[in-house]
């Protein structure tokens, strides 16, 4: 097991979600739900081009699970995986799209504000987990590797034997606090209400498994 430090802009914006006050938090469904169908859809579009990938559109699908025993909510999709580069690379740092206005902008206006204004991106999982993991394994890779983090300074990196593409998302719950009840999350028309409210045009099925305790 590798253990990294987070880039300095990832710890801030980190820091701001674990802190975060911000009331909406339910939309860092709404960022893990757009990254998995852009992942499809990187399967999608390299099919169109590459004969040896066949898209079937029965086998892309997002799916969630909840584990009402262990407070995880799961979100998984069948799309293109991350190498073990891709990990370090797009969850250890931010300099994609919508982080990038972050970057520009966090001097100027607090931090509520900017999670309201930008995707604030994966991230943004931290204002209700206390942990999250991910299992992925790329399309161009014969290897899953485990990533995990706490939001805090780092992460740790392992393989993880993964037998299909694609990614796992593992949200641990926060403990509820008094004015916030994360166990929300785990409630099947909670989740439904979140989906219909901000992913009501995503072009793949979001399947839906309810584990009762
Ligand atoms: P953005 O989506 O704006 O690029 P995010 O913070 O939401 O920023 O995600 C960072 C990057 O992590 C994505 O660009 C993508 O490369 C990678 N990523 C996140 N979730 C997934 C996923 N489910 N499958 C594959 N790659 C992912
Ligand atoms: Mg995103």
């Amino acid at each position: 097991m590798e253990t990294k430090q987070f880039q300095a802009e990832s710890k801030r914006l980190l820091e701001m979600m674990v802190h975060s006050i911000y009331s909406q938090k339910e939309i860092f469904l709404r960022e893990l739900i757009s990254n998995a169908s852009d992942a499809i859809d990187k399967i999608y579009y390299k099919a169109l081009t590459d004969d040896s990938i066949s898209f079937n559109k029965d086998d892309y699908y997002i799916r969630m699970e909840t584990d009402k025993n262990n407070r995880t909510l799961t979100v998984k999709d069948t799309g293109i995986g991350m190498t073990k580069e891709e990990l370090e690379e797009n969850l250890g740092t931010i300099a994609k799209s919508g982080s990038l206005a972050f970057k520009n902008e966090v001097e100027m206006k607090d931090g509520q504000e900017i999670i309201g204004q930008f995707g604030v991106g994966f991230y943004s999982s931290f204002m209700v987990a206390d942990k999250v993991t991910v299992y992925t394994r790329s399309l161009h890779s014969d290897e899953g590797y485990k990533w995990e983090s706490d939001g805090e300074e780092g992460y740790t990196i392992e393989p993880y034997d993964k037998q299909e593409v694609g990614t796992e998302i593992i949200i641990h719950l926060k403990e509820n606090a008094e004015e916030e009840n994360f166990d929300e999350y785990l409630e099947e028309y909670k989740l439904k209400s979140i989906i219909k409210k901000y992913s009501d045009f995503i072009r793949y099925p979001i399947k839906m498994e309810v584990t009762e305790q």
